[in-house]
């Protein structure tokens, strides 16, 4: 109850998303949408509405486009925050278990 974290978080890389609406029409949950902006590559891309995904992954298996969907399976439970300077802020963070020690933003992806 109350602020209880969504089990799942989906990143959209922007620039390589092709916005072809596969990972929006496969989500069970209805949780994408594609912005009525463009990237500089002039494709409407998928966008995260912010709530609501369960981390099932379908998103990721539907795009053909690698490196354009991130999924989080269990976003509840990335917890820290770290100062992303790509961002300019405050982000949550993960780790990779092939590159210990090192963290990255859950925003842009990059090493913090
Ligand atoms: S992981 Fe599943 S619930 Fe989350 S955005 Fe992708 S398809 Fe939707
Ligand atoms: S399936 Fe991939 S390329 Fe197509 S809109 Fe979704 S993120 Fe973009």
């Amino acid at each position: 109850m109350g602020d209880k974290k969504t089990k799942g978080h989906v990143v959209v890389n922007i620039e390589e998303c092709k916005g072809c609406g596969l990972c929006v029409e496969a989500c069970p949950v209805n949780v994408l949408y594609q912005s009525e902006k463009f990237n500089t590559r002039g494709y409407h891309y998928a966008q995260y509405k912010g709530d609501g995904c369960t981390g099932c992954g379908i998103c990721f298996y539907s795009c053909p486009e690698p490196g354009a969907i991130t999924v989080f399976k269990r976003w509840d439970k990335i917890t820290e925050k770290r100062f992303c300077k790509n961002c300019d802020g405050e982000r949550f963070v993960f780790t990779l278990e092939d590159k210990p020690g090192k963290y990255f933003c859950t925003a842009c992806l990059k090493e913090v």
